[in-house]
């Protein structure tokens, strides 16, 4: 199979989807993207990368990074986290505060923002350095040395995140914290600001498709951990989107505000796309778009 023309015909169906939604504002550095930028790239469990559009242009990976800090705290620490956090779709936005307060500030899974501030204090507790971890892993993954944090868009984060503040705190109310709630933002808000561009990622997220196994041949999760990531992801990956993409797309896969998804393609490979323009659970349309297009004309969703 033609993978570059795939992906250019992917992306070509997606541009003709009536509408680009937005870029995330809440966050000011975000607000500046160009909603025009798309790229789309696949990388392959044999170790092929190809691409189209913007496929090399880092961005601001946001939430993607979520599963990352899963992994390596799932990797590092074992089984005892999900003491701390749930592994049940929420159905309420992803930056929600109410749930917290019923469910005794165990978060409903590691993807909205409460749960992810847990494993960011797991992995912290774990590593001494969670956003390093990241970042560690990125480069070792993708072949990238060169992938960092964008102190603007963390900065500008930290100083908009009033409600991720609140969340931190809720949680360390209920002793679901082991770390000063100014530690774990810091480094919350210093992985989610990673940039990376769809190349790195999709070569990253061969981990999963390869049922736990790192590009250098070295096992980071066993496959039963693989598997159930990639459950979480699935039913939980593109906030309380997760149903209509997986009706659409039937992929396991964690989008971000800046635009990215990132989808895994067990036994496959990774595809990862970013362009800015958000719908309004915060998935990007023309991602969601292109990943619809290329599991239609491919048959490889996982249903
Ligand atoms: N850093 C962003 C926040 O905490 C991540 C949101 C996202 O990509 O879902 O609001």
């Amino acid at each position: 199979m033609d993978y570059q023309q795939l992906l250019r015909d992917s992306m070509e169906t997606a541009r003709r989807a009536p509408r680009r939604g937005r870029p995330a504002d809440y966050i000011p550095a975000l607000a500046e993207a160009d909603p025009e930028s798309f790229g789309m790239a696949l990388a392959t469990v044999e170790g092929e990368v190809f691409g189209a559009g913007d496929w090399e242009q880092p961005f601001s990976i946001q939430s993607v990074s979520k599963l990352f800090t899963l992994a390596l705290a799932l990797a590092e620490g074992g089984d005892d986290l999900w003491h701390r956090v749930g592994r049940e779709p929420s159905g309420n936005p992803f930056n929600s505060l109410v749930q917290l307060e019923t469910e005794q500030g165990i978060p409903r899974n590691p993807f909205i923002n409460a749960g992810a501030l847990v494993v960011t204090d797991r992995l912290l507790e774990l590593t001494g350095d969670a956003a390093g971890a990241v970042r560690e892993f990125l480069r070792a993954e993708s072949g990238n040395a060169a992938i960092s944090t964008d102190d603007s868009v963390a900065a500008s984060e930290a100083r908009h995140g009033h409600r991720n503040a609140a969340l931190a705190h809720f949680i360390a109310s209920y002793g679901n914290l082991r770390n000063p709630v100014d530690s774990v933002l810091a480094h919350y808000y210093a992985h989610c600001a990673i940039a990376a561009s769809c190349r790195d990622l999709a070569l990253v997220g061969r981990f999963l498709a390869r049922h736990g196994l790192r590009a250098d041949g070295s096992r980071l999760l066993t496959r039963s951990v693989a598997k159930r990531i990639n459950a979480v992801l699935l039913t939980c990956g593109t906030y309380d989107a997760a149903g209509d993409f997986a009706f659409r797309v039937g992929l396991p896969g964690k989008s971000g505000v800046g635009g990215g998804v990132l989808a895994v393609l067990p036994g496959r490979g990774a595809v990862c796309v970013w362009s800015p323009g958000l719908d309004a659970a915060g998935n990007s349309v023309l991602g969601v778009a292109a990943l619809d297009a290329l599991t239609t004309a491919t048959g490889w969703s996982v249903f």
